[in-house]
């Protein structure tokens, strides 16, 4: 099988395709798993910081539940301040970040403080958690949203509330802690999302209480009506892709409720840094690619372009070497393979063959009188009408060796070979080439025919043979004839 150039083209493209696309297919799989990692890294990050929180936050609610519970022993009421602040307030409320703890009577006064035996008289009926507890006997725990701390220094502050209530169920008044939001944010620190993560905690009504990057003038506002928080409210926990109102930046979102507190955590990776890596791989191996893909198209290129060169001379050489240089019509050679396949054929299927012997007529004396080029371009000329008088794909005419030619017609009985030798006679005839020297004062052509519907012939060479000795007679005649 011979190699074509467009099937080396063809090949180099579809190679160069091939690479392509498993490059495509292991750069998606590469940017699936950059996300998976992401997802993964952000879920646990989430999973840690609500742990930790919910933790801090229970056993902060327990030391109020303990207030609680020894402010109801009349014992504890009846104890000196000193043994009654021991009794009532545990050291993990003096934690680091854990303000103080207050108890406050049913008209908001402070009458109780866990950091001080002598509290300052003060008044904090119009606190958002005192209202609340005073006006509902069942709220629980209650987180307030964030105020400036009293003492300062420690800046934004949450309040831990609780109702006290009285055996009837009336109202007593509210045991309240403070936490300072700064412990958030060494919490939110301590992790690692990226140049452009982000993490945030909120109160479940959307007033932010923490957020990475930290801004003093985020903590209290609301982010009622932004799209994210709309999010996080429809269910407990979830991830998405959203766009943060506040910096616009896009980023993967894993939100979490903490516990069963009424708080929300979110925690983002940036796109662009989640992709970061995988961006700068994909510039250097699409480059890479590129120019591999670039070059094997460029070398089949170079390739089929030797190979059309190879093919043309081939052709070129194969073509040169069937037939005759002057006439333009096959050679002895090609006419002797010809001849074979066209007697074995006839043979075969019994069908007539014929053949004509054609010889220029004292052509010796024409290149004596003329000259040898005069002689070629006259040979040339007989080579055109013999191309002429043959018309039908199977006949053959050839040059079968110095001033003498060969018609071969198949399936072509001996009225029809007389025809097309009667036909090839005259044109020559009619060329009227001068030959001053020969009887008939121009050139013609003898022509011998044998023909296999005439005679039994036992060998193609019996069969040339006839067809020579028919020229002999033609010549022997008076020439210029067909015999
Ligand atoms: P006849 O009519 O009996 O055939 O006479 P003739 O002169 O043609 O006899 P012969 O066959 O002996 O002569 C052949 C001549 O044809 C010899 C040679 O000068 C000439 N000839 C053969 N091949 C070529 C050729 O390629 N070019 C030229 N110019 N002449 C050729
Ligand atoms: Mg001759
Ligand atoms: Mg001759």
């Amino acid at each position: 099988m011979t190699l074509r150039p467009k099937t080396v083209i063809v090949a180099s493209v579809a190679i160069a395709c091939a690479i392509l696309s498993i490059t495509l297919w292991v750069l998606l799989q590469m940017r699936h798993d950059a996300l998976r990692r992401a997802k993964e890294s952000a879920l646990n990050v989430s999973l840690l910081v609500e742990r930790d929180t919910a933790r801090t936050l229970e056993v902060y609610d327990l030391s109020l539940q303990a207030v609680i519970e020894g402010l109801r022993h009349p014992a504890v009421v009846k104890l000196s301040v000193d043994l009654r602040q021991l009794v009532l307030f545990d050291h993990s409320a003096t934690a680091q970040d854990m303000g103080s703890m207050l108890v406050l009577d049913k008209d908001g006064k402070v009458v109780i403080e866990s950091t001080t035996t002598t509290p300052l008289p003060e008044n904090l009926a119009d606190s958002d958690y005192f209202k609340v507890h005073r006006n509902s006997s069942n709220v629980g725990l209650y987180i307030s949203h964030p105020f400036e701390s009293r003492l300062g220094g420690h800046g934004a502050s949450i309040a831990l509330s609780r109702r006290l209530s009285h055996a009837d169920g009336s109202f007593a008044g509210v045991v309240v802690g403070t936490m300072h939001l700064n412990y958030f944010r060494k919490l939110f620190v301590g992790m690692h999302l990226g140049a452009g993560g982000s993490m945030a905690l909120m109160l479940a009504d959307g007033t932010m209480l923490m957020r990475l990057p930290y801004d003093a003038k985020i903590v209290g506002q609301s982010l009622i009506g932004t799209p994210n928080y709309t999010l996080f409210t429809k269910v407990s926990n979830g991830e998405f892709f959203g766009t943060a109102a506040i910096d616009g930046m896009r980023r993967w979102y894993t939100f979490r409720q903490i516990g069963k507190f009424p708080l929300i955590l979110d925690v983002a990776l940036a796109t662009q840094d989640i992709y970061a890596e995988w961006d700068r791989r994909t510039w250097i191996i699409g480059f890479l690619v590129g120019a591999v893909d670039l070059m094997i198209i460029a070398l089949s290129l170079l390739f089929a372009q030797q190979l059309r060169c190879r093919l043309a001379t081939e052709a070129e050489l194969r073509s040169l070497a069937r037939t005759d240089g002057l006439t333009g019509l096959y050679n002895r050679r090609t006419f002797d393979e010809i001849a074979q396949i066209e007697w074995r054929r006839a043979q075969r299927k019994d069908l007539p063959l014929s053949l004509l012997l054609i010889d220029v007529d004292q052509f010796k004396d024409f290149n004596d009188f003329y000259g040898h080029p005069a002689g070629d371009d006259a040979l040339a000329a007989i080579a055109h009408c013999l191309n002429h008088a043959i018309r039908r794909p199977g006949d053959t005419a050839a040059r079968y060796g110095g001033e003498e030619f060969v018609v071969l017609l198949p399936d072509t009985d001996l009225v029809g070979a007389a025809q097309v030798a009667e036909h090839i006679r005259s044109s020559v005839q009619a060329l009227e080439h001068p030959h001053l020297t020969s009887a008939h004062q121009i050139v013609t052509v003898s022509i011998g025919i044998a023909c296999t519907t005439e005679q039994q012939f036992a060998t193609l060479r019996a069969f040339v043979s006839t067809a020579d000795a028919a020229l002999y007679d033609a010549k022997a005649r008076g020439r210029n004839q067909v015999v």
